[in-house]
């Protein structure tokens, strides 16, 4: 065969393109990360093509000797590094693996209780234009109005009113630490299941940094693309107990054969996560957003909870008179890329928002650190402020200079 550029320069000069892209640019989207070599590698492996239907030993087709070394080896990394007791490693992406969640454990109709997605949830706990809110009857509880933190009492509350038969935590755009302990309690008082969708924090839970859900929680999904620094897809952990349903729900429930390609980046990005070195990622994670949440505060931006424990934070841009949408495409200009995003009591739509999302893992991984982060949010605030003219061009030459100063993907 010939190779990519000479068969098909099209798209080979698209992914040219989206490799500078990245490189060039501020990469603070929460949910994004640059995977290593190794990871790539795994995924762009000959193992795109087998068929394995099943599980390792109990496949329907033949020639599954090689690929049930991999997916073993995903599942014993996946169940060290968070100490669970099963785990399914096949789902596509996070949105299979909570549909599969949803159809190991409910019926349509059953009732459910998640996160507000204007609060911070995902589109998969309960919006009504995806299967979950389809298909079962949500209710929704939030944030406190004053703190910003989840609030506890209302989930009790909500609980003993609509008598859940699962409770969902997790969240998209939380920047606070998650209680799972209180969860728990919660479900066990009104005999509802407890899902944690850890996909934002799967990163600092690994590392220990953030209270995990998998003593706590029935079942535990996560994205393995987002803090843990792997291909794009999904994972889900359950008690033994549910091993069977949570299986059986994966595949054929929702799925049909495995992408055993991305099972071995999985697989891969999970043997990293168990260096120690993966500990100091996550640190300096959670080290860079504190410090970018502190100088944005210091130039006068609001953050929701008035800071953040985790990867993100999320800024409301009420006080500063440009919606999220606008600012999104300002910051794009000068090559910073974020994301709109609602914030808690947003009188804007979902299309428009107050607020932007900025998260750490991706810069982070690129090696900046906390002088770095302030100067992020220096720029971040001289943009906003300036909106147009040579304070643009100023800022465009700044993200120049940091993104020079930490290469990556360079060969
Ligand atoms: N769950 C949460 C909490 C997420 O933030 C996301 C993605 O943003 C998902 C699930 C869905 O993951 P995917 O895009 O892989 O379907």
């Amino acid at each position: 065969f010939p190779s990519l550029a000479e068969f098909d320069p099209e798209i080979y000069e698209a992914i040219q393109n989206e490799k500078h892209r990245e490189m060039s640019t501020l990469e603070l989207i929460a949910s994004e990360n640059f995977v290593s070599k190794a990871v790539m590698e795994a995924q762009g492996s000959v193992l795109t093509n087998k068929y394995a239907e099943g599980l390792p030993g109990k496949r329907y087709y033949g020639g599954c000797k090689y690929v049930d070394v991999v997916e073993s080896l995903a599942i014993e990394r996946a169940k060290q590094l968070f100490g669970a007791d099963h785990v399914n490693v096949q789902p596509h992406s996070g949105a299979q693996a909570n549909t599969a969640v949803y159809l190991a454990t409910l019926k349509p109709g059953d009732t459910v209780l998640g996160m507000d997605l204007t609060h911070g949830g995902h589109l998969t706990h309960g919006h009504p234009i995806n299967i979950s809110g389809m298909y079962f009857t949500f209710f929704r509880y939030g944030v406190s109005r004053e703190t910003g933190y989840i609030d506890y009492d209302q989930v009790r509350a909500l609980a003993k009113q609509h008598n859940p038969k699962m409770i969902i935590a997790g969240a998209s755009a939380y920047p606070r630490e998650i209680r799972f302990d209180i969860f728990r309690e919660i479900a066990d008082e009104v005999g509802a299941y407890l899902f944690v969708d850890m996909a934002h924090i799967a990163g600092l839970v690994a590392a220990g940094l953030h209270q995990s859900p998998i003593p706590y929680a029935d079942f535990v999904s996560t994205t393995t693309h987002k803090t843990l620094r792997g291909p794009r897809g999904g994972l889900v952990f359950c008690k033994a107990e549910h091993a069977k349903a949570l299986d059986k729900a994966v595949f054929p429930g929702v799925q049909g054969g495995p992408l055993m390609h991305v099972i071995a980046a999985k697989a891969v990005a999970l043997k990293e996560a168990l260096q120690p070195e993966f500990k100091e990622y996550q640190r300096q994670i959670v080290k860079n957003a504190s410090t970018l949440a502190q100088s944005l505060t210091k130039h006068g931006f609001n953050l929701v909870s008035g800071g953040t424990d985790n990867h993100l934070m999320l800024v409301d841009l009420r006080n500063k008179n440009i919606t999220g949408k606008e600012a999104e495409s300002l910051l794009d200009e000068v090559g910073i890329t974020v994301n709109k995003n609602t914030v808690p009591y947003d009188t804007q739509s979902a299309f428009v928002t107050s607020g932007i999302r900025i998260g750490t893992p991706a810069v982070t991984t690129r090696g900046m650190k906390e002088p770095e982060m302030e100067e992020i949010a220096d720029i971040i605030s001289t943009v906003i402020d300036a909106r147009q003219g040579e304070a643009l061009d100023e800022a465009r030459e700044r993200v120049k200079t940091l993104t020079d100063r930490f290469p990556f993907y360079t060969d």
